[in-house]
C-alpha cells in the first residue's frame, strides 16, 4: 500500500488543492489530507470548520474512498512515519512558492530521509489560486464560483455577512 500525506492549512480548501489530491489518486493508493492548525497564519476557519470543509468537497471527487481526512498533530514527517506514508505532497504553483517549499522539503529530509517530498503542479488555470486570494475576493463580494467548491463559497459567504 503506498500512501502519502498531503499537509496543508486548507484556510479553506480551493480547487487548486483539489486538483493536486487528484494527481496525488494517481500515484499513490491511499492519500492522507492532514489539515495544520497554523496559528501562526491567523486561520479564518478554525481547524474543526476547516477539516469539515474538506470532508465534505473531497465527496464530488471519484476516488474520494482512498482518501482520508485528519488533523495534523506534531512535526510532520514524524506523522507520516506513524502512518507509515513514504511521501509527502506539496503543490507548486509558481517561482514563488518555490523557495519555501525547496526550504521545507531539505528540512524535513534532514528530519527524516526516508519520507520524500513530491511536488506536484496543478492545471494552469489553477497556478494563481490561493486560500489567501479566494478569501480577499469573498470578502470584497466578488465572484469565487470557479475558484472553489459551493460548500467553501457558502461558508465564505457567512463569514463575510
Ligand atoms: P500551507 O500553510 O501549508 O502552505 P496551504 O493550504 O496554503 O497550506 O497549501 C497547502 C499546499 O497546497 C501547499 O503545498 C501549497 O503550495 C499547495 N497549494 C495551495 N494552493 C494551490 C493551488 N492553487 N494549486 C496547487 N497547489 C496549491
Amino acid at each position: 500500500m503506498r500512501r502519502a500525506i498531503y499537509p496543508g492549512s486548507f484556510d479553506p480548501i480551493t480547487n487548486g488543492h483539489l486538483d493536486v489530491v487528484e494527481r496525488a489518486l494517481r500515484l499513490f493508493d491511499e492519500v492522507i489530507i492532514a489539515v495544520a492548525q497554523n496559528s501562526d497564519k491567523n486561520p479564518l476557519f478554525t481547524l474543526q470548520e476547516r477539516t469539515d470543509l474538506v470532508r465534505e468537497a473531497i465527496l464530488a471527487l471519484p476516488d474520494h474512498k482512498r482518501l482520508r481526512i485528519e488533523c495534523l498533530e506534531g512535526l510532520l514527517v514524524d506523522y507520516a512515519e506513524a502512518r507509515e506514508a513514504t511521501a509527502v505532497i506539496r503543490g507548486l504553483r509558481a517561482v514563488s512558492d518555490f523557495e519555501f517549499e525547496f526550504q521545507l522539503a531539505l528540512m524535513n529530509r534532514k528530519l527524516n530521509p526516508r519520507i520524500e517530498t513530491i511536488f506536484l503542479m496543478p492545471k494552469d488555470n489553477y497556478t494563481y489560486l490561493s486560500s489567501r486570494i479566494v478569501k480577499e475576493i469573498a470578502r470584497l463580494g466578488g465572484a469565487i464560483d470557479c475558484f472553489v467548491p459551493k460548500s467553501v463559497r457558502t461558508a465564505l459567504k457567512n463569514k463575510f455577512l
